[in-house]
């Protein structure tokens, strides 16, 4: 699923593109009416102002007020290249260059929504998001605190984008194998040195993946069709009975919320 390097990515390449450019039609294609795609025929008329991201979704406010939300889900692909086939939304700008962003999902657990002021609480995720991990909002002593607050897995509150935004399966295991912490550790036991780690670790891995234009495992492409590179610099994730990179021990997976985790159970203790 596109975390925030892929997400990042995708709004780079979006951003000059769709900047400043009038929405002449926005709507749902091969998908069923409903929540998933609400809102969206509000777009028509306005100006894109900015091409945004919060976490792991695009925002793109408009002149009349509303805005542009996209979320990719897990097969999610915004490109300007009519698709095959699984077309969930067009939309289709004034002008002539460049004038159809299309929004291709073959799962479809993927959003595009077009929301009023005020109408965030629709995706209570965006709603409720924590902080940027890569902007001065991400400070240790507020990630200390709000680890402190609650008994979950670490791995679980990072996976839950309140206390950082834009982290998921694959660089959270990456982060906490960086960190040397268990996963499973519980977020309030975590001492303040160790919090610092992480907090350093989270910075580090992402900006590395944006480095690399995300990670490409299977459906992530970035707009131009091409593949993140930076599959082959992961260090746990998916490497499950593979050596651990520093101490060479087989890495080992574990469930934490129903996700999939690998880690060292040597090098990350509790
Ligand atoms: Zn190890």
């Amino acid at each position: 699923m596109p975390e925030l390097p892929e997400v990042e990515t995708v709004k780079k390449a979006l951003a000059p593109w769709l900047t400043g450019r009038k929405v002449r039609r926005a709507g749902r294609v091969d998908a069923p009416e409903g929540p998933k795609y609400r809102g969206l025929e509000r777009a028509a008329g306005q100006r894109i102002e900015a091409v945004t991201r919060l976490g792991k979704f695009i925002v793109m406010p408009l002149s009349g007020g509303d805005e542009l939300v996209v979320h990719l889900g897990m097969t999610g692909v915004l490109t300007g290249e009519e698709p095959r086939d699984h077309v969930r939304v067009l939309v289709e700008l004034e002008g002539r260059s460049q004038s159809r962003l299309w929004f291709r999902d073959p799962r479809r657990f993927g959003r595009f929504v077009c929301l009023g002021p005020g109408e965030r609480e629709h995706l209570p995720t965006l709603a409720r998001i924590g902080p940027e991990p890569l902007s001065d909002a991400f400070a240790v002593g507020a990630f200390a605190a709000a680890l402190g607050k609650t008994r979950v897995a670490v791995k679980a509150a990072l996976l839950g984008q309140r206390v950082v935004a834009g982290v998921g399966n694959i660089y959270a295991d990456e982060a906490l194998f960086r960190a040397r912490i268990h996963p499973e550790t519980p977020s309030s036991a975590l001492a303040r040195g160790r919090v610092a780690k992480l907090h350093a670790a989270i910075r580090e891995v992402l900006s590395e993946a944006v480095a690399d234009g995300g990670t490409t495992l299977r459906d992530y492409r970035q707009v131009d069709g091409s593949r993140g590179e930076h599959a082959e610099r992961l260090m746990v994730y998916g490497r499950d009975g593979a050596p651990c990179p520093v101490c060479g021990r087989a890495l080992v997976r574990t469930v934490i919320g129903q996700r999939g985790t690998t880690f060292c159970a040597h090098c990350q203790r509790r």
